[in-house]
């Protein structure tokens, strides 16, 4: 059973499974993004850095939803932030 979702731009902070956890990082076209619970940063899938558990992991249709959740942007792949969305004031 595979649950939908993955592909749709409805999508916010949805939990997802191991498997489909490991179906979005090989997904260089997913567009969206995905926040660590666990350490607070958003992430393209294809990042570079240590993958998280599955059961830390949240989906979001863009950066700006994941950054509105409180995520910030991973500094290895700059969690799908664009250069002109990026008007943050640092408020931790
Ligand atoms: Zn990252």
């Amino acid at each position: 059973m595979k649950r939908a979702g993955l592909t749709g731009a409805e999508i916010t902070g949805a939990e997802i499974t191991a498997a489909e956890y490991q179906d979005l990082l090989q997904r260089a076209a997913f567009a969206g993004v995905y926040g660590v619970v666990s350490t607070g940063i958003v992430c393209r899938a294809g990042c570079p850095a240590r993958a998280p558990f599955a059961r830390n992991v949240l989906v979001y249709p863009t950066a700006a939803a994941a950054l509105a959740e409180g995520f910030r942007p991973c500094k290895r792949c700059g969690g799908g932030v664009t250069a002109a969305s990026s008007g943050n004031s640092r408020s931790v």
